[in-house]
């Protein structure tokens, strides 16, 4: 397994790869990986990529002033063993500085999907997300990338990218990953306490057979979680939809404590 830092670095081996018709998929992390990220591995080796290229960034253009960026979890050895324990071909870990160049003056915006959901709760969030893909896309040169459903919104907006800006790749979205107790995979689970942990399952138990939104809302408040958004929107355009049903997709934002958890459920 090869790893790189520069992004040049990368640039020119996948292009290589490319040139000698080797199929290349990239999967993009934050790190602290978990089963959740090593199913977008397994993924995309059995899609049949002969290169898999896990970049682990935490970009801190996604990041707004006041949220975790200095705090998120990260520890690049033991991502990189369980990167080549799952089968990635190559990792990429750059730097901030050496992502964003001084003057850095480019951003890419998704101006429809981006607007509702965590987009109006993280202003900024979703530039720095599309521009960050856009960057390891133009690195990666990958055949497809993979994201997981776990960001619903996030997936869609890649899509929407893709197509918006022409890029020649497939998206390919995942299923969420949880633990056996329900809770969806995430690598801020660690900043949860035993006791949070346990209110943290409201979440997933709220959208297994949800009625309403407000029934969810309800749920969540008596388990002790502060909700930050319940909608249901159409699955495909992520308007407001009044009723749960077919063709809909529940999102869930909600504090347990001071860590924002999300999750989702497509009908
Ligand atoms: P992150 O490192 O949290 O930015 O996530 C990197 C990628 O892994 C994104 O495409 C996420 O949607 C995906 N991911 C994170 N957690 C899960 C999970 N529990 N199940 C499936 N995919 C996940």
């Amino acid at each position: 397994m090869k790893t790189f830092r520069e992004p040049k670095k990368l640039q020119t081996y996948c292009r290589r790869q490319k040139l000698a018709g080797k199929k290349i998929a990239l999967v993009p992390t934050m790190g602290y990986l978990h089963e959740g990220h090593l199913s977008l591995i397994e993924t995309a080796k059995r899609k049949g990529a002969d290169e898999i290229v896990v970049s682990v960034f935490v970009n801190p253009v996604q990041f707004g002033p006041n949220e975790d960026y200095d705090k998120y979890p990260r520890d690049e050895k033991a991502d990189l063993a369980k990167c080549r324990a799952a089968g990635a071909t190559a990792v990429f870990f750059p730097t901030p500085a050496n992502m964003y160049l001084d003057r850095h003056s480019v951003y890419v915006n998704e101006e429809d999907l981006s607007r509702g959901l965590c987009g109006a709760r993280r202003p900024g969030h979703f530039r720095g997300v599309c521009t960050v893909v856009a960057k390891l896309f133009n690195l990666a040169h990958p055949d497809f990338a993979v994201f997981g459903q776990k960001d619903y919104q996030q997936a869609q907006i890649i899509r929407r990218m893709v197509r918006d800006l022409n890029f020649d790749l497939d998206v390919v979205v995942a299923p969420i990953v949880r633990e056996p107790s329900g809770l969806a995979r995430s690598s801020r689970n660690t900043y949860l306490s035993a006791k949070e942990k346990e209110m943290a399952l409201a979440i997933s138990r709220s959208l297994k057979a949800p009625k309403s939104v407000k029934g969810i809302e309800k749920e969540l408040s008596a388990a002790g979680l502060k909700v930050d958004y319940v909608e249901c929107v159409d699955a495909e355009t992520l308007e407001p939809r009044r009723k749960i049903g077919p063709g809909t997709c529940v999102l869930v934002a909600a504090y347990c404590g001071k860590t924002r958890l999300i999750d989702n459920r497509v009908f």
